[in-house]
């Protein structure tokens, strides 16, 4: 199981960054209403997230880290025909065998509660012990890659890790108004979000994260059409071209990358004479469920939309009316 979890951890553990956003994932899975990411040398010496959320029980504990585990499969070979299915609910093993991992959690609301359980490599022997600690659940990961030294060695300068996992944390951010977020970076604050879904405090936490010009240059936008709803703010022509990298697009609350989408907005940009611009956006698509599957692959953020050409259709449809109304 140990050379499962460490081949499935090639899979989820690219970086830091990886780390931080399968943890948070795991914060926002149970339910928490505010998250603190700490970090010590861009993630590499320390990575800890702390939420509020549900807890893990005593018992629940070690499964947390040793799920799916299969004592069955033996060889590589074996192995590879797995990978290709792609590892799910394998984070935290995968995360624990190639670092020192510690869990703690309660699922109480009495903060003298608690219980703690770690695990180091691929010395995974989860001794449950009594641990304090509020409502909620810690887990902090020290030395990455202490025992994959050639996988070590790919990790950057610490002030490119801390981008990436930056990154990771903004879209995380802006994916949950309704969270309460911290970053926190060698003991320094750098982003502290208070949570908040009313328009007033979305704009706060844009303005936070992507800096006030973001929104003094940019198109606020809500429209909706056939079960689809397409929300957010778009760069304006006079946006600095500083900030070309602010792409983000989020169909039903999650970060997606899609060909069809950037096309789309692409398309919209270019038709309205945004000339040479790099379109600039914070998108929310909102559609049934039934219309799409998001969990194509576990780490890229893919999405399939059953009908793409009628996405397609909405998304620049929407965009072309908005952004030409705003030149008129
Ligand atoms: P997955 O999230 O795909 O189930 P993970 O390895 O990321 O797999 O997590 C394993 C399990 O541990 C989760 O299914 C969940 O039950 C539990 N867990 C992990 N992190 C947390 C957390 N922060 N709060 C509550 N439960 C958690
Ligand atoms: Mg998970």
């Amino acid at each position: 199981p140990r050379l499962a979890n460490q081949i499935a951890a090639g899979e989820v553990v690219e970086r830091p960054a990886s780390v931080v956003k399968e943890l948070v994932e795991n914060a926002i899975d149970a339910g928490s209403r505010r998250i603190e990411v700490d970090l010590e040398a861009g993630g590499a010496r320390l990575i800890r997230v702390r939420d509020d959320g549900s807890g893990i029980g005593e018992e629940d504990l070690p499964l947390a880290l040793s799920r799916h585990a299969t004592s069955k499969i033996l060889s590589l070979e074996e192995l590879e025909g797995v990978a290709s299915l792609g590892f799910r609910g394998e984070a935290l093993a995968s995360i624990s065998s190639v670092s020192r991992l510690e869990l703690v959690s309660n699922t109480d609301d009495d903060p003298t509660a608690g219980w703690r359980v770690v695990a180091e490599g691929r010395q995974m022997e989860p001794r449950v012990s009594p641990a304090p600690h509020p409502r909620g659940t810690s887990v902090t990961v020290r030395d990455l890659f202490f025992n994959t030294p050639a996988r070590r060695k790919f990790l950057r300068t610490e002030k490119t890790e801390f981008g990436h996992v930056e990154e990771a944390f903004r879209r995380q951010a802006l994916s949950r108004f309704d969270i309460g977020w911290v970053l926190r970076h060698n003991q320094k604050t750098l982003h502290q979000l208070r949570p908040g879904d009313d328009p007033v405090a979305r704009e706060r936490r844009i303005a936070s994260l992507l800096g006030k010009g973001f929104l003094e240059n940019a198109l606020h936008l809500d429209l909706g059409a056939a079960g689809l709803r397409l929300w957010g703010w778009v760069g304006l022509p006079t946006h600095s071209r500083a900030q070309a990298d602010q792409q983000y697009f989020f169909v039903n609350g999650r970060v997606v990358r899609d060909r069809l989408v950037a096309h789309a907005i692409r398309q919209a940009y270019r038709d309205v004479l945004f000339h040479g611009r790099h379109p600039v956006f914070v998108l929310y698509l909102e559609v049934d469920p039934t219309v799409v599957d998001v969990n194509v692959h576990p780490t890229k953020h893919e999405v399939r939309f059953r009908d793409g050409r009628m996405v397609h259709d909405f998304l620049f449809s929407s965009l072309h009316r908005a952004l030409s109304e705003s030149r008129a």
